[in-house]
């Protein structure tokens, strides 16, 4: 079969490798129909991503059809569609118990697919845990509806569960870039009084304007005098920072009122400073990290609901043979490119 292979710093490739085969009772192969290229593709790419083995398969956004299952996999059948997790879990660990499946204690746990083992930029992929890895598409769900359930929509999705937003709110998400957008679409879920979204690319804040007229749009230079200006206790009640800028971390606390929410989703390439006398009475929470994706059920259910539409992030389609191509435009961001769907049969 076709896979697209890290081949070695700096070079990807589509090459010529068997199909997978199951390993263990709990996985499953699954024939993937749509994948997706994520900005972490791309850091494995330029070496930002020391734990990536060479040669593996990329590429960890995917739906697909299960082609088959291990003796144990009970949640899904041979034949149904379905989203494949980006994080593997074993669901049985201190911290699975608790929903934290990113910090799964188990060998496989955590982000292993595309990145310690092959993934999904290829024809077929193994599952690991597959009960909890592969969750059903509903039947009125399609494949680009549900594309993006497993990674961007699990984060946003984590994102805006954790920063305990009420209807009364004003949220601030810095960063309308592909996971930006899919935060600012489970922040709108809980619907809060006010939204603001922080974007310089014209391209992107033109998108948000177009797509989500209620929003309020700003650049960086101006935010905190607009958050000031848009908000009902001198600043945001929660912000959720996306961007990973070189400034975009001192601007989510600055913009946020006293005793407010940060969440920080964003990955940064640099340490970031923590200026504690400057905040000191703030009495600011922050919660970090990488995303819990233990909600992809809820989210399918959300899009049969049609409460959550994804489909405009996807601006360009491509077969797997030119995937390479997708990868140039994607990296160069150009076309106003957000999010490509490469169909894998192709
Ligand atoms: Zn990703
Ligand atoms: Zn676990």
């Amino acid at each position: 079969m076709r896979a697209y292979t890290y081949i070695e710093h700096g070079k990807f490739g589509l090459s010529d490798k068997p199909v997978p085969k199951l390993t263990g009772p709990r996985d499953a192969v699954v024939r993937v129909t749509l994948c997706s290229i994520c900005t972490s593709d791309l850091h494995i790419k330029h070496g930002s991503v020391p734990r990536a083995v060479p040669g593996i398969t990329v590429g960890h956004e995917m739906v697909g059809v299960v082609e088959q299952v291990g003796a144990e996999v009970a949640s899904v059948k041979v034949g149904d569609r379905v989203t494949v997790n980006v994080e593997t879990f074993c669901g049985e660990c201190f911290f699975c118990r608790r929903g934290y499946v990113n910090n799964c204690t188990d060998p496989e746990g955590g982000w292993a697919l595309g990145c310690r083992i092959d993934g999904g930029q290829a024809e077929y992929v193994r599952v690991p845990y597959a009960d909890r890895g592969l969750n059903r598409i509903p039947d009125a769900v399609s494949d680009e509806q549900a594309l993006f359930v497993g990674d961007l929509l699990a984060t946003g999705f984590w994102a805006a569960r954790i920063s305990e937003i009420t209807e009364g709110d004003t949220v601030l998400v810095i960063g309308a870039g592909p996971t930006g957008l899919c935060t600012l679409l489970c922040v709108m879920l809980k619907r809060p009084k006010r939204v603001i979204v922080c974007e310089n690319s014209p391209e992107r804040a033109r998108f948000v304007k177009e797509h989500y007229p209620g929003v309020l749009v700003t650049g960086s230079e101006e935010c905190r005098d607009f958050v000031l200006r848009h908000s009902d206790h001198g600043g945001a009640d929660a912000v959720l920072e996306v961007a990973g800028g070189t400034d975009t971390f001192r601007l989510a606390w600055e913009c946020a009122r006293p005793n407010a929410v940060v969440t920080v989703v964003a990955l940064y390439d640099r340490p970031q400073l923590l200026p504690l006398p400057e905040m000191y009475g703030k009495n600011l929470t922050f919660k970090t990290g990488g995303v819990d994706g233990c909600d992809c059920a809820e989210i399918l259910r959300l899009l049969e609901e049609g409460r959550i539409d994804t489909t405009p992030l996807i601006t360009h389609r491509f077969p797997l043979s030119r995937i390479g191509e997708a990868y140039r435009l994607f990296e160069e961001r150009a076309d106003g490119v957000i999010k490509i769907a490469v169909d894998c049969g192709k």
